[in-house]
């Protein structure tokens, strides 16, 4: 899956309601910080088998988590490493942009 495929499918209808559910079934909590003990709002819906490698999981609620965005860098080192500077933060913007839309 290439940058161009990932972005549709974040636009899509389909994954919006997908991402929906799963924060409903989690409470809109992050799962992570849960298990911790820890009682935070998730804003990001993650992909246990990222969506890169396993598109086939892409809409597989088991493979969906709602982490808050902290849970989430740490669940994706890589974004930090190879990514550092060019990526970042623009990735890091657009995915706060359409959590705030969706939870309104
Ligand atoms: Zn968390
Ligand atoms: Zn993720």
């Amino acid at each position: 899956m290439d940058k161009t495929d990932k972005k549709k499918f974040y636009d899509s209808q389909t994954w919006k309601d997908c991402r929906l559910l799963v924060l409903n079934r989690d409470n809109h909590l992050c799962q992570i910080c849960l298990k911790q003990k820890k009682i935070r709002s998730a804003d990001i819906v993650h992909h246990k088998e990222h969506l890169e490698d396993y598109p086939d999981k892409a809409l597989d609620m088991d493979n969906l988590l709602s982490v808050c965005s902290s849970c989430h860098n740490k669940e994706h080192p890589e974004k930090g490493k190879k990514e550092q500077r060019k990526k970042r933060t623009r990735r890091i913007k657009v995915i706060e942009v359409k959590a705030n839309e969706e939870v309104i």
